[in-house]
């Protein structure tokens, strides 16, 4: 992260007054995740936007094999060169273990007491709070965001009535997902304009999602 701190002058001066969260894997970040953040940054004029690369994203280990977090970041980092008010994260790879996301939001909230969080998640993920380590704790120190994702629907009554304080942010519908363009890479498909250029720039030079031979 690389918000200045609170005493330097400029346009973040006494520090980010509302920072959004959108935690994911990124195996690879696509344009349905940034679509999410540019149009969660806007709508609730928030400062920064930080895209949370998970390092060991619990819910999926085991399951299947998660690229190594220095080579997903790589991406990350390539897509988000040219991004306004985005900003990669590696609080989460930095500490290790396992990735919680009360442990992130503590962390934001010690250095930047000011700040309004948001945690935005896709409807997908709206519907699996349940599942989440210290839920209440994520309750208590930020706000959601859920955006829409096709296939998915946002239990947003359920949530209100669980106590979370919920905004829903429209998004143009995007049915794209980090798996779609890992199979698409392996079966020699394209993934332009579904990823940035330069990141599909890193993820050639690093051979990620290529088939074995
Ligand atoms: P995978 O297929 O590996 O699960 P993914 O595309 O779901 O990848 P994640 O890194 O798991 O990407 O998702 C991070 C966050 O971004 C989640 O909150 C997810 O709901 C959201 N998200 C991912 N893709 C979209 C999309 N196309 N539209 C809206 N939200 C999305
Ligand atoms: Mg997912």
């Amino acid at each position: 992260m690389t918000f200045p701190p609170p005493t330097e002058s400029g346009p973040l001066r006494g520090g980010p007054h509302g920072i959004g969260v959108l935690g994911g894997t990124f195996d690879p970040v696509h344009i349905g995740h940034l679509v999410a953040a540019v149009e969660v940054r806007h709508a609730l004029g928030l400062d920064q936007m930080l895209l949370m690369l998970a390092g060991q994203p619990w819910q999926k280990v085991g399951s299947r094999r998660v690229t190594p977090a220095a080579d997903r970041l790589a991406v990350l980092e390539a897509a988000l060169r040219e991004a306004q008010g985005l900003e990669p994260s590696t609080l989460e790879i930095d500490r290790g273990g396992a990735s919680y996301t009360a442990d992130t939001l503590a962390e934001l909230r010690e250095r930047w007491p000011q700040a309004g969080l948001h945690v935005v998640v896709g409807a997908d993920v709206a519907a699996e709070l349940g599942t989440w380590v210290r839920v209440e704790e994520v309750k208590a120190m930020a706000e959601l965001v859920v955006v829409g994702r096709p296939g998915a629907a946002a239990p947003l009554e359920q949530l209100a009535e669980e106590g979370w304080r919920v905004t829903p942010v429209s998004i143009p519908p995007i049915g794209i997902s980090s798996s779609e363009v890992r199979a698409r890479v392996a079966a020699g498909r394209p993934i332009d304009y579904l990823v940035p250029a330069a990141a599909i720039h890193e993820i050639a030079k690093r051979g990620l999602y290529a088939a074995r031979r």
